[in-house]
């Protein structure tokens, strides 16, 4: 079947030992069954704690998938002092399941062709995509001949990135103009490439622009929605005690944030905090390009579930915008490190990564209407 992947991919490498945040702790890390029969004859290391006789026995069941049990401190048992796997060490790659032999990339299945892309869960990915002035993604029909009807989803696809990555849009700009245009598809009982080329032409995205421009939300309203989105992403996490470092900061200036609603000084502090936020306008919609290209439309997907997947992406825009905001008030309201940047986009986008079902599920019980209307979206990533 025929690949395609964005110019990026194969730039990839894992900085093993050099990592910041190692996919190796604080995460389900699943074990395939195949990889699960194997070491059932394995013996593991001889110096894993606690000592077991065989790998199977370091698994355990979570949501009712198997993982490695992590030990307390959230970390893989089988993570060495130096930050090194010691299966990988002892046994060679071979031996590690499926799933720690292909993160960070991901791949999708279509009728066509398979795609291929890296997830933003790493800090290497964040790294890559920094040193790139623009991502360019392969266009489907360039390449293969999917179905008409998946065809104008695919062409749907590729303007909504080409609107992300316009350099006259910020990032909150684009994501507001790209779901105007969905729902507006959304709505119409029958569209073809003629709507398409219409609601992506030069004077009607600018009519929209415009339009997006003047119906901005309040400052203070936004502030406070994102403060709450965060707070609701991060509870379960918070119970668990994961990402404790990155978390425990962050919502206690987010409750101490809360007692500030309204105030002057902090809409001051908000627009102060997006100058500095500017500078890093590109990486975030390379980010934001990715994400579309890996998750927007995903096999069997339709328009409404590229219209649930750009929700999804809003609410992970705006926590990872509060969460640096709110680490800026905690360091005095000067620099934002690209560290912190990267970190926090790396912990945000692995604490979101539900699947599709979770997602729905997530979003029908916090929020009365599946579909958003327009000002909502407007409000969490304004
Ligand atoms: S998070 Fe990325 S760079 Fe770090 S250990 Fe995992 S794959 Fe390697």
């Amino acid at each position: 079947m025929k690949q395609i992947r964005p110019d990026y991919y194969d730039h990839f490498s894992c900085t093993a030992d050099q990592c910041p945040i190692t996919c190796c702790q604080e995460w389900k890390i699943s074990v395939d069954d195949h990889t699960n029969n194997c070491w059932k004859k394995l013996a593991p290391p001889t110096d894993t704690i606690p000592a077991k006789t065989r790998l199977s026995a370091y698994t355990t069941f979570k949501d009712g998938t198997r993982v490695i049990a992590l030990d307390q401190n959230h970390r893989c048992p089988f993570l060495s002092e130096n930050k090194l796997c010691k299966l990988v060490l002892e046994h060679g790659d071979q031996v590690l399941s499926e799933t720690c032999q292909v993160f960070p990339r991901e791949t999708h299945t279509f009728d066509t062709h398979e795609e291929q892309s890296l997830m933003p869960c790493c800090p290497a990915v964040i790294d890559l995509w920094r040193n790139c002035e623009t991502l360019h993604f392969p266009k489907v029909s360039d390449l293969c001949s999917p179905a008409a009807s998946d065809a104008l989803l695919f062409s749907l696809r590729s303007r909504l990135i080409a609107l992300i990555q316009r350099p006259d849009r910020t990032p909150s700009q684009a994501l507001m103009e790209c779901f105007y245009i969905l729902r507006e598809l959304y709505h119409q009982d029958n569209w073809d490439t003629g709507t398409l080329e219409d609601y992506f032409s030069e004077q009607t995205l600018s009519e929209l622009h415009e339009a997006v421009l003047s119906a901005a939300p309040a400052l203070e309203d936004t502030i406070i929605e994102d403060n709450e989105i965060l707070q609701d992403l991060a509870v379960n996490y918070q119970k668990e005690g994961l990402y404790q470092s990155y978390l425990t900061p962050v919502l206690a200036q987010a409750e101490r944030l809360a007692d500030a609603y309204g105030t002057a000084a902090l809409s001051d502090q908000w627009k102060n905090f997006n100058h500095v936020w500017e500078e890093f306008h590109p990486l975030l919609k390379n980010v934001l390009a990715n994400e579309l290209f890996s998750d927007l439309l995903i096999p069997g997907g339709n328009l409404e579930s590229m219209i649930i997947q750009m929700q999804w992406l809003a609410l992970e825009y705006a926590a990872v915008r509060q969460s640096l905001f709110l680490t800026w008030l905690e360091h005095g309201n000067e620099k934002l490190p690209y560290e912190n940047v990267r970190d926090y986009l790396v912990i945000i986008m692995r604490m979101t990564g539900y699947d599709e079902d979770d997602i729905y599920e997530y979003l029908e019980n916090s929020f009365e209407e599946l579909v958003w209307e327009w000002g909502y979206f407007a409000l969490v990533v304004c």
